[in-house]
């Protein structure tokens, strides 16, 4: 059988992008090394609002395990800083599952625990990972959603090579938090502590830059302690995540029959780490194009909206946050909720 599209990776963009094309009728076929879209999850689970405007039957009320209205910022020189940050903590688990369903509701096809290995003589080839069996198959385009460090974008060109490295505990909230909580400290070097809330439990997590000498684990563990100490969470870990968060900005996504989405093209914010919405966008845009006949679009429509801010967050990086030193100094020009990071340079 030729497919006419095949999609490497049921997180948001690979599902979004199943899902669009099939719709319209394409044959899809998905592939994903897990045993279940969505698990285990490796995030802080925050999207904006904006997205459950555009995407509102994503949505179902079971997705959502808390509103959130703001995003308040706490800076080692004691400045309380907040900004408007309306949105939703999620159920990612069931988010990733909701999008795939739907994917397979308008007819795709999803093969679970299957490894995308590479390409040869014109085909992709798969891998089942309980059985070995190596099969290949044939499809008109291929889109690359498998997440960060993306085999599909390795052998196609250009790839992520840095990286935020994160660490995250769940845990029980000892009082109602209704915003996201923002730590900078200078033990979380290069990127910042959250705490997420999720009604009774929170995510509690720290993206550090690994080029700096400490380790994830005991930066977790210091933040966590710190907020402990706060009384804003108590001591039992519910459960323990972490990842990597693409820091480079977009990756040329475009690459004859192969379209990257979501973290694979880069498409997450190298200083925040938001790339939930990104992947559902670029994921519905890659398929629409195909769907058009007109792939260029997408690179084109991807980088119009998203290329500038994205690729502008990966300069800073590099150009403000390879020391971690004068804090009140780096922090305002590198993070969204300062006047300064907005100023023309
Ligand atoms: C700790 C942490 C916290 C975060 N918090 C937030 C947040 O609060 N809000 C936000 O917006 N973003 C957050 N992010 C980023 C967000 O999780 C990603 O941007 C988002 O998951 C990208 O979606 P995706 O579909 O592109 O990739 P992924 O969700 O990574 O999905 C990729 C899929 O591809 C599969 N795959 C990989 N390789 C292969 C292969 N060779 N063959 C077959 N399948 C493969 C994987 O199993 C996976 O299911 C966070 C990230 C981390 C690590």
């Amino acid at each position: 059988m030729k497919w006419d599209v095949l999609v490497v990776g049921s997180g948001p963009a690979g599902a979004t992008s199943a899902y669009t094309l099939a719709k319209e009728g394409a044959k899809v076929l998905l592939v994903d090394i897990k045993r279940a879209p969505g698990v285990p999850v490796q995030c802080a689970e925050f999207v904006p609002i904006q997205l459950k405007h555009s995407f509102p039957e994503f949505f179902p009320e079971e997705v959502i395990a808390q509103e959130v209205g703001e995003m308040i910022h706490f800076t080692p020189w004691g400045e309380v800083v907040s900004m408007y940050s309306e949105g939703y903590v999620l159920h990612r688990d069931r988010f990733d599952r909701r999008i795939t369903e739907l994917a397979l509701s308008e007819g795709a096809h999803l093969r679970l625990r299957t490894r995308f290995l590479g390409f040869e003589d014109g085909k992709a080839w798969l891998e089942h990972i309980d059985s070995r069996e190596r099969y290949p198959v044939q499809a008109r385009w291929v889109i690359g959603a498998d997440g960060p460090r993306s085999k599909v974008a390795k052998l196609t060109g250009p790839h992520t090579e840095s990286f935020l490295t994160t660490a995250q505990f769940t845990v029980p909230l000892k009082v109602p938090v209704r915003d996201l909580l923002i730590y900078f400290r200078d033990y979380i070097p290069g990127g910042y502590g959250w705490i997420f809330p999720k009604g009774d439990v929170a995510n509690v997590g720290v993206g550090i830059d690994p080029s700096y000498p400490i380790n994830v684990m005991e930066s977790l563990r210091r933040f966590f302690r710190e907020v402990l100490s706060e009384g804003i969470v108590g001591e039992k870990i519910l459960s323990r995540t972490g990842g990597w968060i693409p820091a480079e900005g977009v990756k040329g996504p475009l690459r004859g029959d192969v379209l990257l989405v979501g973290d694979a093209g880069g498409f997450c914010h190298p200083i925040t780490g938001g790339g939930i919405a990104n992947a559902v966008l670029t994921g519905s845009m890659a398929a629409r194009s195909i769907l058009e006949g007109s792939p260029e679009e997408f690179e084109e429509e991807a980088m119009e909206l998203l290329g500038s801010s994205l690729n502008r967050a990966a300069q800073k990086r590099v150009k403000y946050m390879k020391s971690w030193d004068d804090l009140k100094s780096i922090v305002p020009k590198t993070w969204i909720a300062f006047e300064e990071y907005w100023k023309e340079e």
